[in-house]
């Protein structure tokens, strides 16, 4: 996602390979060992989350349910507005309960669900889908869930100028497409909406032909039949909800490959070369951050091009809107360095976003400036200045008002930080750094307490009092010199 102050961009995104064997159901069967309640950085097997309750907004997601894997059929009729979903959720119960909640807009129907098999009794306040089923803590369901309805974005906790909704957004002629960035999933499917349960993903899209379903993950298969085009993709490698995303219309599909080798789709409005070639610039910055973060986290990576004004990193699929801004190298940088900060490793919940933005920007302005032959600092320097106000205006990089989410506080105030962190260290100490982090926390999750006591072990430093004041302080802290 990009801030709206600055005109910056922010991204999100993520995936992971290696579907778990399970062969669980009907009803219940034990899993595999609980992932650790305390240490997010756990390993921990594909879709095996330890969520919890969203401090900022504890009214999505519920830590009762860890959803191991979903699969999404999706069929749409852009003429009636009408999406009909049947969704296969294998999930573990966390908790003894005699019911299981998730997300899903009061737009959509619901007509049946199972659990194991057999019909299932439930209820659909607002946007809460419960299912009324004894469960036991630690034993995998599966559910089985049919709904429709004429989805509707839900707003957005933001006072950002480039979007006030988030979730399934459908065009004037029909097309679609989805950000959801803090939440929003839960407008077009059910789920655990909020960024600690990641899980595995396979979509099946159905759409008029020539329009075509994109998703994140891997296209397995692209089929044309009785005027409809039906694309399944799997996405192999976990992520949270806010990275999934699907996209419906009149696109282009053109294959490119990154010089480590990752293949890179472009997925463009026809006849819109002008954007084509902007995305081509992509792996000229992939070889950049490769060479910075570590070979890419994923299998593959994709731009989609949509009719917004923003754009956000999601898992493995880059979704942009489609101005000039939205596709200029520095952006395409920045989204991508979101595939390792914030899809690689994700914060446990939306208070700590810093994490997510202040490295995206921090690697955006390193690129900008190898890029253009300035230096970090003379980048950091134009920053500056702006950094006060954004504080004062929406709070502390990691104490912000919840009603202000995305905004510029999160982005610049953490850059700098990490541009002081890397002046203290020296350039490549601090670089090998950023480049373990997400490496050593392959897929998973991790919160304030988690990355700022790992800088300062691996640094031999305690910096939690330098973390605190440039994180939670109501004034910026001095920089030093260059
Ligand atoms: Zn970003």
């Amino acid at each position: 996602m990009r801030t709206g102050a600055v005109g910056l961009t922010l991204a999100i995104g993520l995936l992971l390979a290696a579907c778990s064997s399970d062969q669980d159901e009907p009803g219940a069967t034990p899993t595999s060992p609980t992932p650790s309640a305390s240490s997010s950085s756990a390993p921990v097997a594909p879709g095996l989350s330890t969520p919890v309750e969203d401090r900022l907004y504890p009214d999505v997601g519920d830590p009762g349910v860890d959803a191991l894997h979903y699969r999404l059929g999706l069929d749409w009729d852009p003429d009636a507005r009408l999406l009909t979903g049947t969704e296969t959720l294998r999930l573990r119960a966390t908790t003894d309960a005699d019911h299981l909640r998730l997300d899903l807009a009061a737009d959509l129907s619901v007509d049946k669900v199972t659990i194991g098999g057999k019909a299932a009794r439930f209820s659909h306040p607002g946007k809460d889908l419960v299912v009324s089923h004894p469960v036991e803590r630690d034993r995998r369901y599966t559910l089985v869930i049919t709904y429709s309805g004429r989805p509707q974005p839900v707003p957005a906790p933001t006072q950002r100028s480039d979007f006030s909704t988030s979730g399934w957004t459908t065009t004037s002629d029909g097309e679609v497409w989805t950000m959801q960035e803090p939440y929003g999933a839960y407008s077009w499917y059910a789920v655990n909406d909020q960024p600690s349960d990641k899980a595995l993903y396979d979509f099946r899209i159905s759409v008029p032909t020539p329009w075509v379903g994109v998703a994140n993950g891997r296209l397995d298969a692209r089929t044309t039949r009785a005027g409809r085009t039906i694309t399944r993709w799997t996405l192999d490698e976990p992520a949270a909800s806010y990275l999934v995303t699907v996209a419906i219309g009149d696109l282009e599909m053109t294959r490119d490959r990154s010089a480590s080798g990752v293949p890179i789709t472009y997925w463009t409005p026809p006849g819109r070369d002008d954007l084509l070639s902007d995305l081509r610039q992509a792996p000229r910055g992939l070889a950049w951050l490769e060479k910075r973060l570590g070979p890419f986290p994923f299998d593959s990576l994709g731009f989609l091009i949509v009719d917004s004004e923003s754009g956000m990193e999601t898992q493995t699929m880059i979704t942009l809107g489609d101005t000039a801004y939205a596709t200029s190298t520095d952006v395409l940088v920045h989204e991508m360095a979101h595939q390792w900060y914030g899809d690689q490793v994700t914060p446990v919940d939306w208070r700590d976003v810093w994490m997510n933005e202040g490295m995206a920007m921090f690697i955006q302005g390193a690129w900008t400036a190898e890029d253009s032959g300035t230096s970090i600092e003379a980048v950091m320097d134009q920053w500056a200045p702006g950094e006060a106000a954004l504080r004062k205006q929406y709070g502390p990089p990691a104490d912000f008002d919840p009603t202000a989410f995305g905004g510029g506080n999160v982005y610049y105030g953490p850059a700098l930080m990490w541009d002081e962190l890397r002046k203290r260290l020296g350039d490549d100490e601090f670089w090998r750094l950023v480049r373990a982090w997400p490496a050593g926390h392959d897929n998973a999750n991790a919160d304030y307490a988690d990355i700022t006591t790992w800088w300062s072990e691996q640094t031999g430093e305690d910096l939690s009092g330098f973390f605190d004041a440039w994180l939670l302080g109501t004034t910026t802290p001095t920089r030093s010199a260059g």
